[in-house]
């Protein structure tokens, strides 16, 4: 499932073949994905410029100035540039065929998606889409640190981990990075949210944008893959420490790693190194 990195690479991917470019058609080869795509996409989008592609938490919006095009990869979706005649596949859902520059054809941006999870929805100017709503900061802005998790923590009993999971909390912590950060950080995912310290939240904070950017540091090297017409999805392999290694042996100190369902999900620890 693309978590927020992919999400991020892939908009840094497209930025370049993007931003500046006018819409010149929008072709739906089904009426909807998750969720019906609405007429706006094909009454406003065609004819206009694209000025940027935003991403906020796992969502990317084309802007242009008569609204934003809000799209969400799901849990299979890819977004790929191609040349406007590269043959369709199985699950090419959306066209976004892109006016040429110099003479030269235009691309077409090409959403896939085989199971169909991911959305293609429409932002008007100046507002703000009820899914984008009540979002917390972004957990690679500056308005996310351990300050913040800590004055948003006091009185929570509900386990850090599934706090941190919280979109309301911060944006784009998954079940994956969480259990990541939280090993890095030594705090169990089991206590209560909250009882964790201010410095130990900052360190938490620290571990989950060190553990992010380096994600999309590695996947600026993928990227290539990522917008090819030929590349596999391409999310990325990750290293991971704690994530899907119950039982095995703790990176730090041998011991086996616990395993348990804190909030319906499966969450991996140790119980010597994360207190
Ligand atoms: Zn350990």
């Amino acid at each position: 499932m693309p978590e927020l990195p992919e999400v991020e690479t892939t908009r840094r991917g497209l930025l370049p073949h993007v931003e500046g470019r006018r819409v010149a058609r929008v072709l739906l080869r089904r009426p909807d994905l998750r969720w019906p795509i609405p007429f706006d996409v094909e009454a406003l989008l065609p004819a206009q410029k694209i000025t940027t592609i935003r991403r906020r938490a796992k969502y990317l919006l084309l802007d242009t100035d008569a609204g934003s095009a809000l799209l969400h990869l799901g849990m299979s979706g890819s977004l790929r540039v191609l040349p406007a005649d590269t043959p369709v596949r199985a699950h090419d859902h959306v066209d976004i065929a892109l006016e040429g520059v110099d003479g030269k054809p235009g691309n077409v941006l090409r959403f896939n998606d085989p199971r169909r999870f991911g959305c293609l929805l429409w932002q008007m100017p100046e507002q703000t889409h009820p899914l984008l709503a009540g979002l917390g900061p972004e957990p690679l802005s500056d308005d996310f640190d351990g300050d913040y998790l800590f004055s948003r923590s006091r009185g929570r009993a509900a386990p850090v981990k599934t706090f941190l999971m919280d979109q309301a909390i911060v944006v784009g912590v998954g079940n994956i990075y969480a259990a990541e950060a939280l090993f890095m950080a030594g705090i169990s995912p089991l206590r209560a949210a909250g009882k964790v310290s201010r410095e130990r939240y900052a360190a938490l904070a620290d571990a989950v944008k060190a553990i992010l950017s380096h994600a999309i540091t590695r996947g600026g090297t993928t990227l290539r893959d990522f917008i090819s017409p030929d590349g596999a999805p391409g999310y990325f392999e990750q290293e991971l420490l704690a994530y899907g290694r119950g039982g095995q042996p703790c990176p730090r100190c041998g011991r086996a790693l616990k395993q348990a369902s804190i909030g319906q999900r499966t969450t991996v620890w140790c119980g010597h190194c994360q207190r």
